[in-house]
């Protein structure tokens, strides 16, 4: 699975203005991601200004609540131990729908382990805003960032070729996107995620319009025009869905 699901407490915005605050915003947690977590600490194959480190550690805090020592023990486990029964996220192991549907589950499972963490995490950020702060109360950027106006869906299934089944799995993940969404978001937030030419599917789009006061798809400027890429777009949270259950 490519990119990731992340939310937003943003200005408030024409929805071209939401499209493109959450793009710039999504792109600057991929450079941490890549940046900071992969190649700095992970692998340390990269020095950063203290300040600039600490400015990914602050945004990924903020931004998807991950802790940078659970995130590097997972990824040099899964260097070690690439493809054996002990790699964390082998396609070759446990299947390739379970790394693309299940990928988040395996993560925190490997995460949750202490002997994982203590053999492949070391090296990583251990002060005082780590252990009192970040990891401790590693939700709550998220709680202050997303005072959630907007939920962003960029994830990607791969896809086979096989058009019918790309589909299925596509409306799989905005699915669980929108259950997010429905979560997380406040009165009056957004949604808005990829869903290729096809578009949403009928029962999604209506549970959608249940949801959210308007629902449309867009295809945004910055993305090509050739592309099968289009966003299903969600304005107008009507809040508390899940008491009319
Ligand atoms: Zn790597």
């Amino acid at each position: 699975m490519s990119g990731d699901l992340f939310l937003y407490g943003v200005l408030h915005l024409p929805w071209w203005g939401d499209v493109a605050a959450a793009f710039a915003l999504t792109h600057v947690t991929i450079v941490a991601v890549t940046l900071f977590l992969h190649r700095c600490q992970a692998h340390r194959a990269l020095e950063l200004h203290p300040a600039a480190s600490h400015f990914f550690r602050l945004w990924l805090w903020l931004t998807t609540g991950m802790k940078t020592r659970e995130w590097v023990a997972v990824h040099r486990k899964h260097h070690a131990r690439v493809e054996t029964a002990e790699d964390p996220h082998s396609p070759q192991v446990v299947g390739i729908h379970r790394v693309l549907w299940g990928g988040v589950f395996l993560y925190r499972r490997e995460a949750a382990r202490a002997e994982t963490l203590a053999r492949y995490g070391e090296g990583t950020p251990d002060d005082w805003l780590e252990r009192h702060v970040y990891s401790r109360f590693f939700y709550l950027g998220l709680v202050l960032m997303g005072l959630a106006d907007l939920v962003l869906s960029d994830m990607a299934a791969n896809t086979t070729g096989h058009r019918k089944t790309d589909q299925l799995r596509i409306v799989g993940l905005v699915e669980i996107a929108a259950a997010f969404a429905a979560e997380v978001l406040k009165p009056g937030g957004a949604f808005l995620s990829k869903v290729f030419q096809s578009g949403a599917d009928a029962e999604l789009l209506a549970q959608l319009k249940r949801d959210f006061a308007v629902v449309k798809h867009v295809k945004p400027a910055a993305s090509r025009q050739d592309s099968a890429e289009r966003y299903v777009l969600a304005t107008g949270f009507r809040g508390a869905a899940k008491d009319g259950l």
